[in-house]
């Protein structure tokens, strides 16, 4: 029997435990990571965006983690760790789709939205590949000196007096841990969540979602008349493509070692007309009925078994007790629409590191676990309340491709902001705590779950151009781009009075992140 005493445990060593794991070391706490299962495995979640690269970037610097800083950027990736396979993500591209009919291109790109989200190639985001990824950063947890269990069972987690208290079994033997503090990086319905028997509150206005998606080789490329003979700006394949269509959505991301990620989230009366729970099956009869998906798929074959999620989104009542937490990807989980999941849960990650540098074992610690629970359950419902209103609007596209823009608005101010080093101008997810961004999206939202005549809804598109103005520094409200938006250094130096910043400063800021328009 192994028996251990730790300051802080963290469960489950996906990317997100790792990163926990060794940022606590950092900070000079004795940490265990355990883990069920064993690295190299499939893990889905696997696009990035400009936000979660710059936490990413940032958290590597605050706790000293040199290892991690080539995987902020295609370019040090591939020049540092190119054994890690990843995809380039130059943007988010969208194409919508009717039942049963061709992808059908139109020189006036209706049924088209491509946001840029870097200027070139070398400081683009990356789509992780997960068993790669994850398993490089458990090993570097290990060698930081972060003890390490995986292949471990936990059966048992009480808060008692002493602390908290695990029991399990590691390959026949029973392990028990002792931990001041437990971190759960296990994902939506996890560990504590189980064992803790904590409550669920499902999310206001979302639909009831399934998933079905896995690892595919031979997808062919998208059809070059998917751009209508028009130069995009920037290969539409080179990013998170999203395939929207009445009720739900079709993701493809490619990976550079010739491994394509592909599913689908849609709601549950699609989910179960197709019986998302018989897989592979499931899959082709959805194909069947978007043909021009269905020629990109043709001679694909899956190389993971096909994984269906009966209810995708999930929200737990409550995020923290006195000795224990739910990262923000244990305490919910929305949809990969709009790839919310990295920055949400990176956020709350960099967060903790502060609590635990600022606060441990001072009596500020739990009113400021607290804070940082309350905040992450307002950033999953806001993230909520956004993509269940585009849930909402996939059959009206262009109302869809307007509420897309709030997400880019927000996350293309966060992001400057940040790089600014002004992180005040943006201290929450989707500025969902900004008192008038903040409103505005909660009203939006709303308005666009509504039955609207054609009239209401080209007003309410004209109403969230408006109120995105103040906030965009990327040239979102410009209606010559629309619906394809290049990522340009002229739109940041334009709006730098949006951020209180100087031309000068927006120049050393362009400088600094190699953010050069080729
Ligand atoms: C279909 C789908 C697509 C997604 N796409 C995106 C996307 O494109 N972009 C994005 O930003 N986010 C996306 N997400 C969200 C993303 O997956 C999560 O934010 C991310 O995986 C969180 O990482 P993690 O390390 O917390 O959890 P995980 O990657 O889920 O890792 C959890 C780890 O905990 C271990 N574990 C589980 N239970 C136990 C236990 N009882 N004891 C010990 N160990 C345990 C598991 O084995 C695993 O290794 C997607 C999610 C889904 C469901």
């Amino acid at each position: 029997m192994s028996k251990a005493h730790f300051q802080i445990a963290v469960i489950g060593s996906g990317f997100a435990g790792s990163l926990t794991a060794m940022m606590a070391h950092r900070l000079g706490f004795s940490t265990a990571l355990i883990e069920r299962g064993r690295h190299p495995r499939f893990a889905i979640g696997e696009s990035s965006t400009p936000l979660a690269n710059l936490l990413l970037e940032e958290i590597a610097l605050e706790y000293d983690l040199p290892f991690v800083r080539p995987l902020c950027k295609w370019g040090t990736w591939q020049k540092k760790l190119p054994q890690l396979a990843c995809g380039l993500k130059r943007g988010f591209t969208f194409y919508h789709h009717e039942w049963g009919r061709p992808f059908a291109p139109d020189p006036e790109r209706r049924r088209q939205l491509l946001v840029g989200a870097s200027p070139n190639g070398e400081i683009a985001d990356t789509h992780w590949y997960r068993p790669d990824f994850d398993h490089y950063l458990v090993e570097s947890a290990q060698k930081l000196g972060v003890t390490y269990l995986d292949e471990t069972e936990l059966s048992s987690i009480s808060d008692e007096p002493g602390g908290m208290r695990l029991a399990g079994k590691r390959h026949g033997q029973s392990v028990k841990i002792t931990a001041e503090f437990v971190i759960d990086a296990t994902g939506p319905r996890g560990c504590l969540f189980s064992a803790l028997g904590l409550p669920e509150k499902r999310f206001a206005a979302f639909p009831r979602t399934q998933g079905l998606f896995s690892h595919f080789r031979n997808v062919r490329p998208l059809p070059e008349d998917f751009t209508a003979g028009q130069t995009p700006p920037y290969p539409p394949e080179q990013a998170a493509v999203h395939h929207v269509f009445p009720g739900g959505w079709i993701w493809v991301l490619k990976f550079n070692n010739g491994i394509t990620s592909a599913g689908v989230a849609a709601s549950e009366r699609i989910a179960r007309g197709l019986d998302f729970k018989s897989g592979e099956a499931a899959w082709e009869r959805l194909l069947e009925q978007l043909p021009s998906l269905a020629e990109i798929f043709d001679e694909s074959e899956a190389v993971a078994p096909f994984v269906s999620t009966p209810m995708l989104a999930f929200r737990s009542r409550v995020v923290s007790g006195s000795r224990w937490t739910l990262l923000p990807s244990a305490a919910g989980f929305v949809d990969p629409l709009l790839s919310t999941g990295f920055p949400l849960t990176l956020l709350g990650i960099a967060r903790l590191g502060r609590l635990l540098r600022q606060h441990w074992q001072r009596p500020s610690f739990h009113s400021q676990l607290e804070a940082c629970s309350r905040l992450t359950l307002l950033e999953l419902d806001a993230a909520a309340r956004l993509v269940g209103a585009l849930y909402a609007t996939m059959d009206r596209f262009d109302l869809f491709k307007q509420l897309s823009l709030l997400y880019f608005a927000a996350a293309s101010f966060s992001e400057t902001a940040r790089r600014l080093r002004k992180p005040q101008l943006a201290d929450s997810f989707l500025l969902c705590r900004h008192p008038v961004f903040g409103r505005q999206l909660r009203n939006f939202c709303a308005a666009a779950r509504r039955p609207l005549s054609s009239r209401e809804a080209a007003q309410l598109n004209q109403d969230i151009r408006q109120a995105i103005e103040p906030y965009d520094v990327a040239g979102l409200t410009d209606n010559n781009r629309h619906p394809w938006y290049p990522a340009l250094s002229a739109d940041l130096s334009r709006n730098a009075p949006k951020l209180g910043a100087s031309e000068p400063e927006i120049a050393a800021l362009l400088r600094r992140c190699g953010f050069r328009n080729m």
